[in-house]
């Protein structure tokens, strides 16, 4: 599955890493950005990961999480 962050929209509320710590993490200012690809804007979510990062994806309050299902 294809997840995208708009690190613009994000308020550094801090709830995405909290249900998906592999996934997300934080700029200094906790602005959101993946973990394993600091620089990329989006990334096919592992197998693995799938479940906490749907639960992120949820959580967010600004949208600043997308998920492609197809
Ligand atoms: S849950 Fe959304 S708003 Fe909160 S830190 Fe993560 S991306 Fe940003």
């Amino acid at each position: 599955m294809l997840c995208q962050i708009v690190p613009e929209k994000c308020i550094a509320c801090g709830l995405c890493q909290i249900y998906a710590p592999t996934v997300f993490d934080y700029t200094d200012d906790g602005l959101v950005f993946f973990k394993e690809e600091p620089l990329s804007k989006e990334i096919i979510v592992k197998e693995e990961q799938l479940e906490t990062c749907l639960k992120a994806y949820q959580k967010c309050p600004t949208r600043a999480i997308l998920l492609d299902h197809n």
